[in-house]
């Protein structure tokens, strides 16, 4: 037996989640469970984080979470439990399959069968957020070289293990070219160890767009958080429905199961919810512990009763529908069917993958940095650029060289348009003409910044990596 951690969550969740703990008794699946309550009452006692103490020690033991949707409070600096528990449990890997069940649910893309990897721990998601000055605030982007590493790997370990053929990278590495730049960078590298999986990859506006038009020519997609978040989404709802879609997500020592939808308060206690997305979590999980075969027999009974036209009110439609069923109903005829395989669609076979290969990551050495210069963010209120250039230059001293200055990134100074629509947050970047800079030439700038109350409220030192230009330049430098 496996002791698995479980939450019932709120709105839909106590019904989804009866309804699929009556199909895994049924199927035989070998769990125990230790029930824990998070989500709304937790967070309306007081505890913003939604979850409590034992909770915690709850899941951290067990290791493995099914967790229906939960509410998550309007206002008052409650966190999302989801948010938090993918990076507390360091879950850094939401794995979500999308794919179509033509000609059973409507659907304007018949043949579809697409997994979504998405990054689940960093990038704007890190919620790093300031505002500077009057006028602007920023969000910082964080990317590291592990989070690409892991994800990556992740994606072409699920394709060899799963038997996909092709892996696709989406980033917008043509802009960003630092942060996509280095999750473009690592795909390249780690690609080459699988040459035996077609990979390509896709600038993202370009990639979403042709999984919205073309999803059939995608297998596997790998991409970083906030596209993920979108794209899979998307991807899911083109399906046919997003009620369907269960998803994973996976860390080196827990994982967490789940659908993919909300807690649909809207249509909670009258026994009308689909229970499919997270049935599809709790297969997920059941591969994820190695009950292959409970896996199957549950998915196979699944697919099976979905072809025989017995679906809930969201999928439910006349001429493909037979019965519409409510959501105890709907797990019993999945419990009926248990043994069966589906005729049309074709039946799941789990046993036998590729073990996935997820070695820890291990940490490079150190590379030889070098401080090359420095960005001051100046809030200031003027309008000409050459008025803050002239007071910067007075500050500059022998070493230091004002050498750009840019608003939002567009280059004003030198030899800016008048055009250019400017706000009250400057970047300012002294980059000596001949050798680097060091960290007391840095502190002597800022003093005199202060000295002539230039108003910094950033600073940014701009580096070399092994001799190579590690910043990005200013856009019309
Ligand atoms: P939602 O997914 O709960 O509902 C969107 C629409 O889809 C509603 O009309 C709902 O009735 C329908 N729907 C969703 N799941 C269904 C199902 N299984 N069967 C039939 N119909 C279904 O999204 P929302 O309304 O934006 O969010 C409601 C609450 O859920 C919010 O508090 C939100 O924070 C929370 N939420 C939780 C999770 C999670 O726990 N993983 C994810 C998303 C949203």
């Amino acid at each position: 037996m496996r002791k698995i951690t479980i939450a019932k969550g709120d709105g839909i969740g106590p019904e989804i989640m009866d309804a699929t703990l009556r199909i895994l008794k049924a199927a035989g699946a070998e769990l125990e469970y230790d029930e824990i309550e998070v989500g709304e009452k937790v967070y309306l006692s007081g505890n913003t984080s939604g979850i409590s103490d034992e909770a915690w020690k709850s899941i951290r033991s067990n290791k493995i979470f099914l967790k229906a949707p939960i509410t998550t409070p309007q206002g008052g600096g409650y966190k999302s439990l989801n948010v938090s528990t993918r990076k507390f449990l360091g879950l850094y890997a939401n794995v979500r399959p999308c794919r179509s069940y033509h000609p059973f649910v409507e659907t304007k893309h018949p043949v579809m069968d697409m997994v979504i990897i998405r990054e689940n721990e960093e990038d704007l998601y890190a919620g790093i957020e300031h505002q500077q000055t009057d006028e602007v605030v920023q969000c910082l982007k964080l990317i590291s070289r592990p989070g690409c590493e892991k994800i990556i790997r992740y994606a072409f370990e699920y394709a060899k293990s799963n038997n996909r053929k092709k892996v696709t990278c989406f980033s917008k590495d043509n802009i960003m070219k630092q942060t996509d730049g280095l999750f473009h960078e690592v795909f390249d590298e780690i690609k080459k160890e699988y040459p035996e999986i077609e990979n390509e990859h896709w600038i993202v506006d370009i990639g979403a767009a042709k999984i919205a038009d073309t999803p059939e020519k995608f297998d596997v997609v790998v991409m970083q958080n906030l596209y993920g978040d979108i794209i899979s989404d998307i991807a899911a709802q083109i399906t046919g429905s997003v009620g369907l879609a269960g998803s994973s997500n996976i860390g080196q020592e827990c994982a967490m199961f789940e659908a993919i939808h909300g807690s649909a308060p809207d249509i909670a206690g009258q026994n009308i919810a689909n229970p499919s997305a997270l049935i599809q979590g709790a297969v997920l999980m059941l591969n994820f512990i190695e009950q292959f075969s409970t896996a199957e027999k549950i998915q196979n009974a699944w697919l099976k009763t979905i072809e025989d036209g017995i679906h809930t009110v969201d999928i439910y439609s006349e001429g493909k529908s037979t019965k519409k069923l409510g959501t105890k109903e709907f797990a019993d005829a999945v419990i009926e069917r248990l043994g069966q395989e589906p005729t049309s669609m074709p039946a799941v076979k789990y046993a036998g993958n590729v073990p996935m290969n997820l070695p820890k990551y291990e940490r490079k050495a150190p590379r030889n940095k070098e401080l090359l210069g420095v960005d001051l963010f100046v809030h200031w209120h003027g309008t000409n650029p050459d008025e803050i250039a002239g007071k910067l230059q007075k500050i500059a001293g022998s070493n230091m060289n004002l050498s750009l200055i840019t608003n939002r990134g567009i280059k004003v100074w030198p030899n800016g348009f008048e055009e250019t629509f400017c706000t009250d947050h400057w970047r300012c970047r002294f980059l000596p003409e001949n050798g680097g800079t060091t960290n007391e030439e840095i502190i002597n700038l800022l003093s005199g910044a202060l000295n002539e109350k230039i108003d910094v409220v950033k600073t940014e030192n701009l580096y070399a990596f092994d001799g190579k230009r590690a910043f990005s330049l200013g856009q019309g430098q």
